[in-house]
């Protein structure tokens, strides 16, 4: 092996991850006078976080009555009863303060007359448990919510002295011979130094895999690094196998088009011009959750009705809405469909297609963002020393099926609960334990051995294999033979994950190490995705079974649990937690309210 010029590093906390979770937990670390860390592979307001467009759910009442309990409600509607009913409470019952915490931070919030937020509709977001029309319950800044809300936190983490590692890139998880996580190994990108940071807690916040698939809403950084490293520690992935799709990328290029979009009054139209949602989802239309809205929109193009020349996708249309609610309330896309489909939002629809959004699966965890290592004997065992939060983790708020505009109120509801909870379980009187060596120079093996990869097959050839395999055989609709189909070639383009061929061996901006790292992360990733979706004979959620229509609660109502090693899958699952936090007569949710029925639109 190489030999590599090594810095080491104490702190309490190290976050890995700068986007809104790790940023919000990274500023709750620093609050508590916690010695914090926060390291992230691209500056931190570069984060996929930046894109998120639409806005932040939480039930401010601000536009109409509203309530913790129907935003409750929703979610686990919205979750086809796969998510914990403590962390989908939590999530509800947290939000209206977390978003006022962030209105004091100084997020720009768009106003109503009365100078209050300004929330919008979003898909799968009701009133009175889903009995009642819609409710505005988003909370935006324009079309720019992430952008705001990232800002701001990296202005206030600064503030609070949190310090801050930028463009290093987390490579490996340090854990102690009895399994307690005690820091990780980095490289600095810009000068080729290895860091190694020892820590009492370490946060993992490093977002979502969305490309592990050929087209996605996300960052080309969305590479799951996070459940990479969990993996490659030996730790579990949960729920893998629920990818959303969102219904409206642009055509081609993939580049979102929010949902806030349809909140404003967009609404999608077939090759004969009718607006077919409203065969699909009567009550909900156009604002039906997203798993509906792209299956139905799939079964549209399907049955020959889709749009443009190969009659392969379905118009949006924006441009019966006054120029001045479009240049006020969604700036941003206006732009973005210029830019990417040549179109004038004011004058003509929008090409757009389902394209992946968000992973609903990723590194289980408990409501306080602690990572868990279930067993049998006890489903929810905590890892010492470790936690996820964001899009990484799984805790699991968002189950089968993702709310739009729920995913950043997790970021900053997890991001804050984890930092509420190191600040109990992290000894700060105590020393910061030294990680094993023997896990240091593991690590810096495989880097090496990564970095001096002469094998047959480019990067960039086996990531496009592995994408191409994911987008034709883990699709927004699946089925026995194309999901055996993705397993068996899955299996084998994972196997030839040690073939790799990297030209470049500097270490100083080395993309080609980079992305090849990158791969090595997102393959296990991908490898339980469609191994979870094959295992998983029901339909729920994002997970559409043609060969099994049905949702089947009585098999199926588990989180799977999946273990990678190598490019083999190691299946098992656990109980979800039904139990809320609080019962009816403590002021929470009646069970009857939030027991499994038929979920229809
Ligand atoms: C285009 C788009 C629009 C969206 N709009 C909305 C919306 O309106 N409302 C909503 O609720 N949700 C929205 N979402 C979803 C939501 O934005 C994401 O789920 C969320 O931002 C993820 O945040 P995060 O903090 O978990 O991760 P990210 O923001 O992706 O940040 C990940 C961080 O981890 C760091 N990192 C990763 N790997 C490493 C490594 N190996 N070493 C060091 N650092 C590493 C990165 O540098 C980065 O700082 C949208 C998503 C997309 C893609």
């Amino acid at each position: 092996m190489a030999s590599y010029d090594i810095t080491d590093h104490k702190y309490d906390v190290v976050v890995v991850g700068a986007g809104g979770a790790g940023l919000r937990a990274t500023l709750g670390m620093a609050e508590q006078g916690l010695r914090t860390a926060c390291i992230t592979k691209v500056f931190p307001t570069r984060s996929h976080t930046v894109a998120a467009q639409g806005g932040i759910a939480a039930s401010l009442s601000n536009m109409g009555p509203d309530n913790w309990q129907w935003h409750m409600y929703d979610t686990v509607k919205g979750s086809d009863w796969l998510g914990d009913t403590d962390a989908m409470e939590y999530l509800a019952r947290s939000a209206p303060a977390a978003v006022y915490e962030l209105e004091h931070y100084g997020v720009p919030f768009s106003r109503t007359e009365e100078g209050k937020i300004y929330q919008r509709p979003f898909g799968g977001h009701t009133t009175e448990f889903g009995e009642g029309p819609p409710v505005q319950r988003t909370c935006a800044a324009a079309d720019r919510t992430g952008h705001a809300i990232l800002h701001t936190l990296y202005g206030q983490s600064l503030k609070n002295n949190a310090e801050f590692y930028i463009e290093y890139f987390a490579i490996d998880l340090l854990m102690s011979d009895d399994g307690v996580c005690q820091g990780v190994v980095c490289w600095k990108l810009d000068d080729g130094t290895i860091h190694v940071f020892h820590a009492k807690m370490v946060v993992l916040a490093t977002g979502g895999y969305g490309r592990a698939y050929f087209s996605a809403t996300s960052a080309h950084t969305c590479t799951g690094d996070g459940g990479g490293m969990v993996a490659r520690a030996g730790l579990p992935l949960q729920d893998m196998e629920f990818v959303q799709f969102h219904p409206t990328g642009i055509y081609g290029s993939g580049c979102l088009i929010t949902e806030g979009a349809r909140g404003e009054g967009g609404y999608l139209t077939n090759s004969e011009g009718e607006r077919f949602m409203e065969r699909y989802a009567p009550t909900y239309k156009d604002l039906a959750p997203r798993d509906y809205v792209s299956r139905s929109m799939t079964m549209e193009i399907r049955e020959g009705r889709g749009v443009g020349e190969g009659g392969d996708h379905i118009h949006l249309h924006l441009n019966h809405l006054p120029p001045e609610q479009l240049a006020l309330r969604l700036p941003g896309i206006s732009e973005s469909a210029k830019i990417f489909a040549g179109v004038d939002v004011t004058k003509e629809p929008i090409p757009v297609l389902p394209t992946v959004h968000y992973n609903m699966g990723g590194i289980p965890t408990n409501y306080w963002g602690e990572v868990l290592n279930p067993t049998e004997d006890d489903p929810t065992a905590v890892v010492p020393g470790l936690m996820a939060v964001g899009e990484a983790g799984c805790a699991s708020v968002h189950g089968a099926n993702r709310l739009g505009s729920n995913s950043l109120i997790d970021l900053v509801v997890f991001g804050r609960a984890a930092a509420i909870r190191a600040g109990k379980v992290v000894d700060r009187d105590s020393a910061i334990p030294t990680a094993p060596q023997s896990e240091v120079d593991k690590a810096m093996g495989r880097f090496d051995k990564v970095r001096y990869a002469d094998g047959a097959i480019p990067t960039a050839e086996l990531r496009l294999e592995m994408q191409k395999t994911m987008q034709s055989d883990a699709a927004v609709f699946r089925a026995s033979d194309s999901l055996a189909e993705g397993v068996t070639k899955m299996t084998e383009i994972a196997g030839k994950l040690p073939d790799i061929k990297v030209t470049d061996r500097s270490l100083i901006w080395n993309s080609d190490l980079m992305e090849s790292l990158e791969l090595g992360n997102l393959m296990p990733n991908a490898l339980a995705t469609i191994v979870g979706a094959e295992a998983r004979k029901e339909s729920r959620g994002a997970h559409a079974h043609e060969d099994f229509a049905e949702r089947d609660d009585e098999n199926w109502r588990v989180h799977t649990v999946a273990r990678v090693e190598g490019n083999a899958v190691e299946l098992t699952y656990r109980p979800v937690i039904e139990a809320p936090l609080t019962t009816e007569d403590e002021g929470g949710i009646a069970l009857k309210k939030i027991a499994p029925k038929a979920r229809t639109f």
